[in-house]
């Protein structure tokens, strides 16, 4: 027994080290990481607290300080030599799965930052500059400021179509004041790019959040098939309502009509306005009561945070890691309104997903798996909002208000997916073409798209830059694919933990409150490995099955025809 036992160590150990680097290899790898990880984790968090400041406060000068902070880490991350070592390490036959991995993330980190010192500057500063124009910029409607608030305000309320041209246009005119240095940013981050052997700075960025193109294009066009009937079908429906409630025709409708700058969200038009069961309440602590209640407590993150609207402060929201150590803030602008109640559930799933990371795994690995990770987990609780059974849970409702409310949030839950659906192709195609090449007629491009994925009128008369007030070209560019693929991640996790964690029949009625076994659940598959794994492989462990648009389908999309929405 001694004997076969000790011939299995001599094999196994014999197995542990054929064709792998060598011990002092080894030790050589995990000193040139740690060093790496010290040089950067001080200046990340600096930057991180920097920005926080910036982006609540407005002041140009922390903004300054938090693109210098930036262009610090950036430098680090741009030695050539350093660059020449993670890819030796990378071959040099390292086994130990944890140090592959941060190598990996450093091989991205220094990939993309591998641009000459001017250029890199030039980046960073111009960067600064179009976010800080964007964060700052006012518009105006007959000379009185608007916030962002005060424009979907009218957009959601309004009847007179005068009022809601001139607040609609009032939310783009952004754009056109920053079009011309985004422009150039664009330009110099593909020659950056084309330095590096990439035909555009989107591909690379792609490249460097471990996916590819086609893989993309191919679900983007699956999707788009998917979609294209059911879609038209629904928006038909809806054009009917909106057009009779402003006294047109629905050939008339234009742009404005939609509720939404974009027309990304559905107008809240059916017969149940969702607005009113949140109004007079108070969302923060609707989010903090339901997250302790599925065993994730938010409270300290919530302390840490900036939650309602103020004069110079980014009039969106997110969510930030400061330190990868617990120090995790959320920036909103809190409302009683069904939009913002989705917004801070949305917000608060991400901040959970990186309170929860394993502490025990390295500070390169403390970060979720990939940035469609992330917005799944967000997505997953946003959803909520409109969820019938939550809503009777957390607002205390009556079964009759319930069911009443069960027919519309369902109708309304569908229309706003497959509505995303559509928007988010008009986004990848458009960012796609951009960097593909900026000097087209990117105006007349975006509503080619527009027109013909969400099947929205351009207005009359020249076109614009107006698409460039969407925040997301400005603050994560070539990142838009990713709320897609996050949405149909929500929908795999969703089923998964619908039959194999709580393993019901079906999610009729499920509303997850009061249940801890999803947040144990996501805490040990998802939040807690963080980057330890490819993202598709923790997917698949914590699924069973890689990333598929199956489960969003059957979720949202089949059955709409024959419904009749
Ligand atoms: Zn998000």
């Amino acid at each position: 027994m001694r004997r076969l036992l000790s011939l299995w160590v001599v094999t196994v150990v014999l197995s542990l080290c054929l064709g792998c680097a060598s011990p002092s290899a080894q030790d050589d790898c995990v000193r040139f990481v740690e060093a790496r990880v010290a040089a950067v984790e001080p200046l990340s968090r600096r930057a991180n607290l920097v920005y926080w400041e910036a982006a609540t406060t407005g002041k140009a000068e922390k903004f300054e300080e938090s693109a210098q902070l930036q262009l610090q880490i950036r430098r680090i991350y741009s030695d050539a030599n350093d660059f020449a070592r993670v890819k030796a390490l990378r071959k040099s036959g390292i086994r130990d799965p944890r140090l592959v991995r941060q190598l990996d993330k450093l091989y991205y980190a220094y990939l993309q930052n591998q641009v000459e010192p001017d250029l890199l500057k030039q980046i960073v500063e111009l960067d600064t500059k179009v976010q800080e124009a964007y964060n700052n910029y006012r518009a105006t409607m007959d000379g009185r400021e608007l916030t962002m608030s005060d424009i979907y305000t009218v957009l959601t309320t309004e009847t007179d179509c005068g009022k809601r041209e001139a607040a609609w246009r009032a939310s783009k005119q952004v754009g056109n004041v920053i079009v011309e240095d985004f422009l150039k940013l664009v330009r110099l981050r593909n020659q950056a790019a084309r330095r590096l052997g990439f035909d555009s700075f989107h591909t690379m960025t792609i490249v460097v959040g471990e996916q590819n193109v086609q893989e993309l294009d191919r679900i983007f066009d699956e999707l788009d098939r998917l979609t294209r009937e059911p879609f038209a079908a629904m928006k038909q429906d809806l054009d009917k309502i909106l057009a009779k409630s402003y006294g047109v025709t629905p050939e008339r409708l234009m742009p404005w009509h939609y509720h939404d700058p974009f027309f990304q969200r559905t107008p809240l038009v059916y017969e149940l306005d969702l607005d009113q069961y949140y109004k007079g309440r108070d969302v923060k602590e609707l989010a903090r009561r339901y997250y302790v209640s599925v065993g994730l407590p938010v409270d300290d993150i919530l302390a840490r945070s900036d939650l309602y609207d103020r004069e110079g402060k980014f009039p969106h929201a997110f969510s930030h890691d400061v330190d990868r150590k617990g120090d995790v803030r959320v920036l909103a602008n809190l409302q009683d309104t069904e939009r913002w109640m989705e917004t801070i559930l949305h917000e608060l799933g991400h901040a959970i997903y990186d309170k929860y990371h394993d502490p025990n795994e390295p500070w390169l690995l403390r970060e979720p798996a990939q940035p469609l990770t992330t917005e799944a987990i967000a997505m997953f609780f946003g959803r909520l909002s409109r969820n019938a059974a939550w809503m009777q849970q957390m607002l205390g409702l009556s079964d009759e208000e319930t069911s009443r409310i069960k027919q519309v949030s369902e109708r309304y839950l569908r229309f706003q997916q497959v509505l995303f659906v559509r928007w988010a192709l008009v986004m990848y195609h458009f960012e796609k073409a951009l960097y593909a090449d900026p000097d087209r007629d990117l105006n007349g491009l975006w509503w080619d798209l527009v027109e013909k994925c969400q099947l929205v009128k351009r207005p009359p008369g020249a076109t614009d830059a107006g698409w460039l007030s969407k925040l997301h070209f400005t603050t994560a560019p070539c990142y838009y694919h990713n709320y897609m693929l996050g949405e149909l991640l929500a929908s795999q996790l969703h089923d998964c933990i619908v039959h194999q964690v709580l393993k019901l029949e079906s999610d009729e009625g499920l509303s997850y409150v009061g249940d801890q076994r999803v947040g144990r659940y996501l805490r040990e598959n998802v939040f807690g490995p963080g980057a330890r794994y490819p993202w598709n492989e923790m997917i698949v462990r914590a699924t069973g099955w890689p990333l598929s648009p199956k489960y969003f389908v059957e979720q949202f999309v089949d059955g709409v025809l024959q419904n009749g929405d």
